[in-house]
């Protein structure tokens, strides 16, 4: 068994966060995000992407 797996909830890729390039906290709640591109998504829109994994 691996650690807790996370979803990135800008690809919707599985991925661990000790792994994860980067991470952001939003409304209470820590999102992983599998590349820098998906943060930076993330960060201009994170309402249209935290809504998805709720
Ligand atoms: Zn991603």
């Amino acid at each position: 068994m691996s650690a807790t797996s996370v979803k990135d909830p800008v690809c919707g890729m599985i991925i661990e966060p000790s792994k994860a390039a980067g991470h952001a906290d939003y409304k209470g709640h820590t999102y992983y995000f599998c590349s820098a591109s998906c943060k930076t998504k993330f960060d201009n829109d994170p309402e249209k992407y935290a809504g998805k994994s709720a």
